[in-house]
């Protein structure tokens, strides 16, 4: 089962990222909890430049690039592995985030982005994507880091939230959107209710 939490800053992927390991293991499913960009050692070289505020403005192309590595890196030697191995991977981030953050926040053609993607990650998609919705002003506030993305206007996040939204609209079989003002624990009760059925013993 391949589960992946996507949405903008602050939204709480993290923690419910964790949560979710937490009960899967607790069921006595073996877990393995990844994230984009940087969980391998080429992905950590690809987050520094990416991310860190030295690099500068890279290219929209060099950086749609640089994320479509990490996520070859990460797909073939970390999450495919762990999926043959009969685990759970839960991973915070995955190809939507491109698409919302390179594609629509970017606005680079989404479909040529998702091209991209599509070739980097052999086109393994989730079971189930959880898109944890917040408004960028809330989100941003919510976060300590504020000069990894300074940069980025509010209405870049304002795309990224509605990108996130319209996928999830859009194929609904394979998407939930939890509202991320809501609780914890409130949050983390309806993505267990979303996850239990997909569960084989
Ligand atoms: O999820 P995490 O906080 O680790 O993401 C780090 C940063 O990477 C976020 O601030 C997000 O804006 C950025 N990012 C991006 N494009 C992606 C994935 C993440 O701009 N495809």
């Amino acid at each position: 089962l391949f589960v992946c939490f996507e949405g903008g800053e602050g939204a709480g992927k993290s923690t419910q990222s964790r949560l979710l390991r937490a009960w899967l293991e607790e069921r006595g499913h073996q877990v393995l909890l990844t994230y984009e960009p940087g969980d391998t050692p080429v992905g950590q070289e690809i987050r520094r430049i990416v991310l860190s505020p030295e690099t500068g403005a890279l290219s929209d192309r060099t950086e749609v690039l640089l994320y479509a590595a990490d996520k070859a890196e990460h797909v073939d030697t970390v999450v495919a592995p762990a999926l043959a191995r009969g685990e759970v991977v839960i991973t915070d981030r995955y190809v939507d985030s491109t698409l919302a953050y390179q594609g629509a926040g970017r606005t680079l053609p989404v479909a040529e982005v998702e091209q991209v993607a599509r070739w980097a990650t052999g086109d393994l998609r989730p079971h189930l994507t959880v898109v944890l919705d917040l408004e960028p002003q809330a989100g941003l506030g919510r976060f300590d880091e504020r000069d990894r993305i300074e940069g980025e206007s509010l209405e870049f996040h304002q795309r990224v939230r509605a990108a996130f939204l319209a996928m999830a609209q859009a194929d609904p079989a394979h998407y939930v959107v939890l509202d991320a003002r809501a609780s914890i624990e409130e949050i983390a009760a309806a993505v267990r209710a979303r996850v239990e059925p997909l569960l084989t013993p």
